[in-house]
């Protein structure tokens, strides 16, 4: 494997990834051997790549145990207000990297292993990634985890411990085929199973009205058996925890009316319950109403808020000091935070749970529940909306269904009182809406039950430090220290380089690496048409692309239902197996695509690339993280004014980003006008000939019918108006040509994009959430060291 630089120079870094002292290496030595021996029961004679994979990962665990205890130690000593980030995904990547840069372990690790005569980055590469999210959303959440610890806050992941994350992407024939991501197969060393913290989690039932309170009986229940993984703060001795949550039939599932013959299905069936944390929904920004899925949302959110109680209970404000625990206190000591309106069920649940259980009047329990609750929107989009049929509710969750009504009444009343007679307002915001089958509204839900609404773009936020990819580093830090690394906004201090020739050389030097990287990918680039050349009518379509200038590398996975997305892949390979083909194209010009995107790819291709494709129409994308990675890292963008792009334009300047497209508030003007896509088609010949060459097969000789339904959503019931960001979009490519033919003004613009990526750092927005949203103060303090070997 082609490496960026050689073990020497790597071993010869002094930087940020950690002193390597002689002690440490030896020590790290034997602690790899003793697991090679005693954990993976194997000697080098018999040992597989993965087998040392395991021991190294093991190594290096055993550095978080004794921080990792010594943290919730500290929280149940001090008692700080905690925050719980509830979400149905946590797309994590892998762990053994990230775990040795935060303890500052990689290069005594990397020494440890050169002298026992294995590589490394091979072992890292056994890792299977955590693929528990389908995009932003999930990326986020796992960014956010590494902020509250770097951040000193004292912080939970709450989510589903999926036995399959993500599907794994094939590509065959041109087309994606999925397979099932079987990420647990050969054990997982980070996480920890917690039998002893199990909970029940019911569903079904019925509900019974007493004079002492209301009872949900007749329910069947499913235990939820906790797994924890260490979340390591940047170099603080933090360690906080991700709690995900394995289904597990009790023992006696489907036995209660045992007879002979029916033991054996019993004990089969538990399959059914246990089905509730095998798979992630592989849907992002779409909502698809079914039953397990609402279970998985319930399941979370129920053993997640009964951890929670059990928590707040034993702690001083519990009945620690007190008698009898006082449930006013729990806003001070408890932020639940909503990943979107997925786990939205936490506001009835913990409405049940304080007045159906704990006793609570309903007021009290409302001005409780809300306090603690607060939700992140992530989408604009119509078809991302969770809106669940009231049926399936009454069947699943009947008392959530009765609470949620009563929230609405109450709602309603309020509302009524402030706007007599207004009864569209009332329609419009209800959390139940009416016509044909009734749904609730979860986002109404969350918006009515929270104290904090924000969305992903307007507060600005996320981008994960995680994906600061190393060569970047060694460079910034040799000109503004290495602080920035807790402190984005110090990346402001290389504007005053821009005009520094050697460090202009030194970044355009980093960027090179991307042909490194490349080549870790195993990509072919030998293939083309002169298809685009000739028309000069690359089309635009709604995916990430990064352009090597003048290689194309789209990438995309379709939800394995989405027609239309498979379609476009479909596509997109074929234009590829002309344009790659082509001898008058030859090498100028490739259209490769990059198989299965998860974190680890983006880590790999983020850092290489030089041009990010942010292209959504203005208004339907509601932030976007990939295109902050694309900026921090290095690559210029070409963008519409939509989502983040826009705070990005503000942060490095208009000067520095290619913006063409539609505005907003074109886009609603063009939507009064009405859009007609042929005006455009017929008014711009290039364009005319792209849609044609694709309509007529040029691209599909053996099916020339192949695209024909493309060529008809784009001409006929495209709801993105992509042709008329088309014209613009083609002249701001000249742009961006045009200038990459000069590497120097090239590179200041860069420098000008990194330095203004401080913004954008997790660790500021975790810190303004903290802050703004959760009351509590972040801090930069360390925790002390332990003694590892205690
Ligand atoms: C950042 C990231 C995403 C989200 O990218 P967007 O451009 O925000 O859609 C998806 N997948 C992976 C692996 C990522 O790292």
């Amino acid at each position: 494997m082609s490496k960026p630089l050689s073990d020497h120079d790597r071993r010869k870094q002094i930087s940020v990834r950690g002193l390597a002292g002689v002690e440490n290496i030896s020590q790290l030595k034997l602690d790899f051997n003793r697991h090679l021996h005693f954990t993976l029961v194997k000697d080098r004679n018999v040992a597989t790549r993965r087998d040392y994979y395991f021991a190294l990962a093991n190594t290096v665990r055993e550095h978080l145990i004794g921080r990792w205890i010594r943290t919730q130690q500290h929280y149940y000593e001090k008692d700080p207000k905690r925050v719980y980030y509830i979400s149905l995904e946590f797309y994590m990547g892998r762990a053994l990297q990230n775990t040795m840069v935060n303890l500052a372990l990689e290069n005594a690790c990397d020494e440890a292993m050169y002298q026992l005569g294995l590589d490394m980055e091979e072992l890292e590469d056994m890792e299977e990634d955590a693929g528990l999210g389908n995009g932003g959303l999930g990326r986020l959440a796992a960014c956010f985890l590494d902020s509250m610890a770097s951040l000193g806050l004292a912080a939970y992941g709450y989510g589903i411990r999926y036995e399959f994350g993500i599907f794994n992407q094939k590509i065959i024939n041109g087309w994606q085929v999925e397979e099932a991501d079987d990420w647990l197969r050969y054990g997982n060393p980070w996480e920890k199973a917690r039998p002893e913290y199990m909970r029940p989690v019911n569903f079904y039932g019925r509900t019974e009205h007493h004079p002492d309170g209301v009872k949900w009986v007749d329910t069947q229940v499913v235990l939820a058996l906790p797994y924890d993984t260490p979340i390591p703060g940047y170099r603080n001795n933090v360690v906080n925890t991700m709690r995900l949550w394995s289904a597990k039939a009790p023992c006696d599932f489907n036995l209660k009316d045992f007879n002979v013959g029916g033991y054996i299905q019993a004990v089969l069936d538990r399959n059914l319950a246990e089905n509730i944390s095998r798979v992630l929904y592989p849907n992002d920004n779409f909502f698809e109403g079914k039953e397990l899925r609402l279970k998985q949302e319930y399941f979370v959110v129920s053993a997640t808020l009964q951890d929670i109680i059990r928590r707040f209970k034993v702690s001083k404000f519990g009945s620690r000091e007190i008698a009898r625990t006082d449930f006013s206190k729990l806003p001070d000591k408890v932020a639940i935070q909503l990943n979107d309106t997925h786990p939205a069920m936490a506001i009835p649940e913990l409405m049940r749970v304080l007045v159906d259980e704990e006793k609570l009047e309903w007021e009290k329990a409302w001005d409780i529940c809300v306090r603690t609750c607060a939700y992140t929107n992530h989408t604009v989009l119509p078809e991302a909306l969770e809106r669940w049929p009231v049926d399936l509710f009454a069947y699943l969750l009947p008392r959530h269904l009765e609470i949620i009504y009563e929230i609405n009444r109450r709602h309603l009343e309020v509302i009524a009182a402030k706007y007599p007679g207004d009864h569209d307002r009332l329609c419009r915001m209800s959390l139940i809406e009416e016509g044909g089958q009734k749904k609730i509204n979860m986002a109404h839900l969350c918006i009515v039950g929270s104290h904090a609404v924000n969305g992903v773009a307007q507060i600005h936020s996320d981008i994960l430090k995680a994906t600061v990819y190393v060569p970047t580093i060694n460079i910034c830090h040799i000109r503004i220290g290495e602080d920035f690394i807790r402190d984005l906004d110090q990346l402001k201090g290389l504007c005053k380089y821009v005009n520094d020739e050697a460090f202009i050389r030194d970044v355009a030097k980093v960027k090179q690496v991307k042909y490194y990287l490349i080549s870790t990918l195993q990509l072919q680039l030998c293939v083309t048409s002169n298809w685009a050349l000739k028309t000069n009518a690359p089309l635009q379509f709604r995916f990430n692309s990064f352009n090597a200038l003048s290689p194309t590398f789209p990438f995309m996975q379709a939800a394995p239902g989405y027609h239309t997305a498979k379609m476009i892949i479909r596509l997109i390979t074929a234009i590829g197996e002309v344009v790659n083909n082509d001898p008058v194209v030859g090498d100028r010009l490739k259209v490769i695509f990059l198989e299965n995107y998860r974190v680890t790819l983006a880590e790999r291709v983020i850092p290489a690339s030089d041009l990010s494709e942010q292209i959504s129409t203005a208004g339907t994308e509601a932030s976007g993280t990939g295109n902050m990675k694309f900026m921090l890292n290095g690559a210029l963008t070409i963008g519409t004014m939509d989502g983040a792009n826009v705070e990005m334009a503000e942060e490095a300047g208009m000067d520095n980003i290619f913006i063409f497209g539609m505005r907003v508030e074109d886009v609603d003007a063009l939507d009064k006008k009405g859009y007609h896509a042929e005006e455009y088609y017929n008014r711009l010949p290039e364009l005319k000939q792209a849609i044609d060459q694709i309509a007529g097969g040029f691209f599909s000789p053996k099916q020339p019918d192949l695209f024909k339904e493309i060529v008809n959503m784009l001409m006929h019931h495209d709801r993105f108006k992509v042709f008329a960001d088309y014209e613009d979009y083609i002249k701001c490519q000249e742009k961006v040509n045009a200038l990459y033919k000069n590497p120097k003004e090239w590179t200041k613009k860069v420098i000008y994009n990194i330095a203004g990526c401080g913004k954008f750092s997790s660790d500021r927005t975790i810190a303004q959430y903290a802050r703004e949203i959760w009351g509590m103060e972040p801090t930069l303090e360390k925790l002390p060291a332990p003694d590892d070997k205690q």
